[in-house]
């Protein structure tokens, strides 16, 4: 019988896409777009902040696609199946949950501002330089940080911090419950076993709900006995299991070479043979695929995983391929000129309905509430060109095989 298409079936067949939102990214119209254009791309998995209304959001544009499923596929786009929503759960302090700080009020008046320059995110603000900001509120602005880390090592003056957070387990057990997440992953790092097992026995309650558990675990001396260790914790476990091999945990996109940091750590993970399947992360871009390729790292037609057992989800691979990539930084910024038109787009809405109405009457703030400037599907031909770029990232890893 021909198995009904899931995102479980992309991992069996080393064709996982998964778009990391950003554990700390939270502006909503852009997880609401980005997995709206993955989506109809053919994304098995949207990672976004262990945040309800990130949640919510992603949870919108997955409804808005289902009503668009059947025009990307005429398109020719990969969409097979809604993706499965993730969340990220820390159990200690990591840079995965992270976002950056200054004081602008120290920086040298003739600094050419590079910080500003290089945030993929438009973090970074001066009041000067933006009318929606208030003097005095220049800086980093928290809910547009995800925390890449790309302005800490350009300040010249070394004044930009990073500042990490922590979600806590008891806040994630509630948002597994009441939203209907799919997927936890949980990041872990060498030697935090105690805080581990903490954080797994608040979350095990709520395991049966779950589709996929993901551990993310930076490289590091003992990692794969820590592995091993983490393992006979969750086991038995009655959904999928995925390490994910955090090659540059925030290293964004930038060079060719960042994703090799990834690809051997895959190699690491993949020779020791933990039961569960192996998806890149981190430093991962437009090379990444084709690396794999070349390595023989990619289940294809030729080199066939096998697959002995019956059911997916006790599905134990061999291990001999990686099973999937997720993209974070790198599949953000490839669709941030179209969302960056957008919201252009809706600032000038909004200035034209202060011109037309002022800024204090109630028409005005019912219009400026009402704008659906926000939304990607509002403008098809904006959506379909950022569906057109999401796809040739996804059909990368999903056409892998006929490489
Ligand atoms: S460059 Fe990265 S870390 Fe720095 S403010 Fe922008 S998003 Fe945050
Ligand atoms: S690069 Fe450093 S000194 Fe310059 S504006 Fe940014 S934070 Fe301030």
């Amino acid at each position: 019988m021909r198995e009904r298409y899931s995102p479980l079936i992309s991992l069996k067949k080393g064709h996982w896409f998964k778009l990391i939102c950003g554990a700390s990214f939270q502006h909503l119209p852009t997880v609401r777009n980005l997995t709206l254009a993955y989506t109809l791309a053919g994304a098995d998995c949207i990672d976004v902040a262990a945040d309800p209304a990130a949640i919510a959001s992603a949870g919108q544009a997955l409804q808005v696609a289902s009503g668009l499923q059947d025009w990307a596929k005429s398109q020719g786009f990969g969409y097979q199946a809604l993706p499965w929503i993730m969340v990220s759960i820390n159990d200690g302090e990591d840079p995965h949950f992270r976002k950056a700080e200054f004081d602008p009020s120290v920086c040298p008046t003739d600094c050419w501002r590079p910080c500003e320059k290089v945030c993929p995110a438009d973090a970074i603000v001066f009041s000067e330089d933006r009318n929606t900001i208030t003097c005095g509120n220049s800086g980093v602005i928290d809910e547009l940080c995800y925390g890449c880390g790309r302005c800490l090592s350009v300040c010249p003056k070394q004044l930009i911090q990073a500042r990490s957070y922590v979600s806590t387990p008891s806040s994630i057990a509630s948002l597994v419950l009441q939203t209907g997440v799919d997927a936890i992953e949980i990041h872990t790092q060498v030697g935090r076993e105690s805080d581990f097992q903490r954080l797994w026995k608040s979350i095990k309650p709520w395991v049966n709900q779950l589709k996929l558990i993901a551990i993310s675990c930076p490289d590091g001396e003992g990692l794969v006995e820590y592995l091993q260790s983490l393992y006979e914790i969750i086991s038995p476990l009655p959904c999928a299991l995925i390490w994910q091999t955090d090659g540059k945990p925030m290293s964004g996109d930038i060079g060719a070479g960042s994703t090799m940091a990834a690809i051997r750590f895959s190699q690491k993970v993949l020779n020791a043979k933990l039961p569960g399947y192996v998806q890149l992360a981190g430093g991962t871009n437009n090379f990444t695929v084709a690396k794999l390729v070349a390595k023989g790292l990619l289940a294809s037609e030729n080199n066939k995983q096998e697959n002995s057992a019956k059911n997916l989800n006790t599905y134990i691979p061999e291990n001999r391929f990686v099973s999937g990539v997720a993209y974070g930084s790198y599949a953000r910024v490839l669709l941030s000129p179209i969302l960056e038109k957008l919201e252009k787009m809706h600032k000038s809405q909004l200035q034209a309905i202060e011109f037309a109405y002022g800024t204090t009457s109630i028409h005005a703030k019912e219009l400026t509430n009402d704008s659906q400037l926000t939304k990607l599907e509002v403008l098809p031909e904006l959506l379909w060109e950022a569906v057109s770029l999401a796809n040739s990232l996804v059909s990368q890893i999903k056409t892998s095989d006929l490489k």
